[in-house]
Order: C-alpha cells, then sequence, then structure tokens
C-alpha cells in the first residue's frame, strides 16, 4: 500500500524536474553516486523500453567559456572515462557549433549518453505497476503520525488510520520531516533553494556560451561544473548555475539551480 498526500502521484519533485537521464560524468569514480547513477540510467532505459516510454539521447555539451575552466574540463573527462562511459568526445569551438549552432564556447565534452525523459509518465508505470501486482496507492492521504506498534507501525493519515509491518518512506524533501515522526533527530534537515525553469520563445542569450535562438541545436548545455560554484551554494550565498534542457514533456528550458537563499517549503 502506499500512502500519498497529494491528490496526484508526482506532484512534486518527479513530476516537475529537468527530465535529465544522467549519465554519470560528474560524480568520483567508483563512488556510490556514480555507482547508482550509472546503474540506474540503464535499468530506466530498459524500463521505458519495456513500458513504452520515449527516452531520446540528444546527448549534452559541457561547455569552457575561459581558459580558466579547461583544466577542470579535462579532468571532467578522465572521470567520465574511469565511469566508464563510452563516447565522451572532447571538441573545440568548430565542434561546439556543430553540435549545437548556437553555442559558443573554447572547447566542450560532448557526452552522448546524456538523455531526456518524462519522469511523471515513469512514475505513472510504476504506479500501474503497483496496482497490477494487487496493490493500492491511496492519494489524498497525508502522513501525519508514525508510532511504533507490536505489529510494527501505527500510521496516521489525515483521512485515517493504518497498520504495517514495514514502512518505507520516499517523501522526498519532505522526508526528514517523516523522520521525525518516528523520534528521529532532527538533523540533518533538507535546506530548500528556490528554482526558476524559464522558457524562451525567441532570442535570448544564456550565460557566455550560448546566443541568438538556442532551440536550432539538438543536445543540452551545461557551464563546466566549479567547486566555488558548490561552496556557495552550499552556505546559502546568492548563487545561480544556469543549464538548459531539451524536454519530452514540454518546450525546452533554461534551469536556474539556485537562487537567492533558502526557500521556505510549502506544508
Ligand atoms: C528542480 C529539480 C530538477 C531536477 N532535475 C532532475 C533531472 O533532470 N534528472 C534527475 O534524474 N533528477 C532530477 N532531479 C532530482 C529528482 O527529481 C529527484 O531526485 C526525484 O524526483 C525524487 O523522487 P522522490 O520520489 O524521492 O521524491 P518526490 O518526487 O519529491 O516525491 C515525494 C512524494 O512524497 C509525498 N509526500 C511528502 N510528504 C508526505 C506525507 N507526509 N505523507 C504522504 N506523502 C508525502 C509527496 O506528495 C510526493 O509525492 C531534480 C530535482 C529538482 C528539484
Amino acid at each position: 500500500m502506499g500512502l500519498e498526500k497529494e491528490a496526484q502521484i508526482a506532484s512534486h519533485q518527479s513530476g516537475h524536474n529537468s527530465g535529465v537521464i544522467h549519465s554519470g560524468i560528474y560524480y568520483a569514480p567508483g563512488s556510490l553516486k556514480a555507482r547508482l547513477c550509472i546503474r540506474g540510467a540503464s535499468l530506466l532505459r530498459a524500463y521505458c523500453d519495456k513500458h513504452g516510454i520515449a527516452h531520446p539521447e540528444p546527448g549534452k555539451l559541457i561547455v569552457a567559456v575561459r581558459e580558466s575552466e579547461l583544466g577542470r574540463l579535462d579532468n571532467l573527462k578522465q572521470r567520465g572515462n574511469a565511469n566508464g562511459l563510452l563516447g565522451l568526445q572532447m571538441v573545440d569551438a568548430d565542434g561546439i557549433r556543430q553540435v549545437e549552432p548556437a553555442a559558443r564556447g573554447l572547447r566542450a565534452i560532448f557526452s552522448p549518453a546524456t538523455g531526456i525523459v518524462d519522469y511523471g509518465q515513469v512514475a505513472g508505470a510504476l504506479a500501474s505497476d503497483v496496482t497490477a501486482a494487487g496493490g493500492v496507492i491511496l492519494s489524498s492521504n497525508r502522513v501525519t503520525g508514525l508510532q511504533r506498534s507490536p505489529a510494527g507501525w501505527r500510521i496516521t493519515t489525515l483521512a485515517s488510520t493504518f497498520a504495517a509491518r514495514i514502512v518505507v518512506s520516499c517523501a522526498g524533501l519532505q522526508s526528514d520531516r517523516l523522520a521525525a515522526m518516528t523520534g528521529a533527530a532532527r538533523d540533518p534537515r533538507i535546506v530548500p533553494f528556490r528554482g526558476e525553469y524559464s522558457h524562451p520563445t525567441q532570442h535570448f542569450r544564456f550565460s557566455a556560451s550560448t546566443s541568438r535562438d538556442a532551440s536550432a541545436g539538438r543536445s543540452g548545455l551545461g557551464p563546466t561544473p566549479s567547486w566555488r560554484w558548490r561552496r556557495k551554494a552550499t552556505a546559502g550565498a546568492a548563487s545561480m548555475l544556469a543549464s538548459w534542457h531539451r524536454s519530452c514533456a514540454g518546450p525546452a528550458s533554461i534551469g536556474w539551480a539556485a537562487a537567492t537563499g533558502a526557500w521556505a517549503r510549502r506544508s
């Protein structure tokens, strides 16, 4: 049995994310993140094939626009190779334009294994699998209490109470709240950041790396990541990292990955 607080499944992150099937290029070789990302992408593609869900692979360009970024770009390609990613190519300014005519940069990694998918559809297929196997998903059933009982757990929701032997909590950005209901420590806490998606219609400029109409090309675009940005973002400072996404679910978009300061969660 699944308990869902919203009226529809995938109303939180899974139905509102960038829809990218990440290749795993960014993660330290051998780390859990790298292994989960690469294995997860492969399992996800197989699941989509089985359920008839489209998952095109437009690839991704990770662009260096300054000389100071070139060393990090080389390191990233080494990481990708060590993670076993196939087909990574280092392309020059002309190569960048061939993949994405509107993009400008000194050099870029083209990662052909980066795909896109509508994660809302994936969630819908998973929910159908649950019901086909005899399970139920009860929507509009917000969990408000989790208490130990002789049989396992007593679960209180806004609508009813339930008994379960085992509880698996997967409440996304509210998972710390559910953990606290079991009596667990309040830390670690999820500190949310407000994000924005823009849907450009005509000509626009994106960071220093694109100009003109980026919808003319075919891939996703991202800047060369830096630890300086990550430190600022985790410290809650005003910072931004933009990336350009193709999307299965709607128009292409620019995602502003972090805005100014922490953002209060809705209940
Ligand atoms: C802006 C953004 C872009 C992203 N882009 C990508 C991407 O391109 N590719 C990628 O792989 N990942 C991406 N991610 C990460 C990815 O979306 C998440 O890791 C993933 O969706 C998490 O799934 P989840 O089921 O754990 O959480 P969620 O999808 O957030 O679901 C949590 C569920 O728990 C329910 N819930 C919460 N509290 C309760 C309660 N008290 N009682 C009952 N139900 C409750 C919610 O209603 C919700 O349905 C992105 C994330 C964000 C925020």
